[in-house]
């Protein structure tokens, strides 16, 4: 009974962003990731739990450059469609890749 607590209390934000460092020089554009990857998630820690699965937090990064993906450290609340996930990137125009929760994986 007590889990309904901890459940999201709306579903509309659902894709969170994960922009690429380019460490070490470059950038990976793999099919799996791009320079922004997009996970369809229920909230923040299910995206970096889904992320992760996929391998985002295991490509190499070189030490002075730091991480190539970071997790969501500030338990962003997501967004309603890949669009606007994809526009709150730095990047201008990146290639995209989004991860969906049925599976699917798309260039968008
Ligand atoms: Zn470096």
């Amino acid at each position: 009974m007590g889990q309904s607590i901890n459940q999201p209390t709306t579903m509309a934000f659902k894709f969170f962003t994960f922009s690429q460092n380019n460490s070490g020089g470059y950038y990976v554009q793999d099919g799996v990731v791009d320079q922004v990857v997009v996970v369809e998630a229920d909230h923040a820690d299910d995206a970096d739990s889904r992320a992760s699965a996929k391998g985002l937090f295991s490509y190499h990064s070189c030490d002075c450059c730091g991480p190539r993906f970071c997790g969501q450290y500030d338990k962003a609340k997501g967004f309603r469609s890949v669009k606007a996930a994809v526009s709150s990137s730095w990047m201008q125009s990146p290639s995209v890749v989004v991860h969906f929760k049925d599976g699917r994986v798309e260039k968008a």
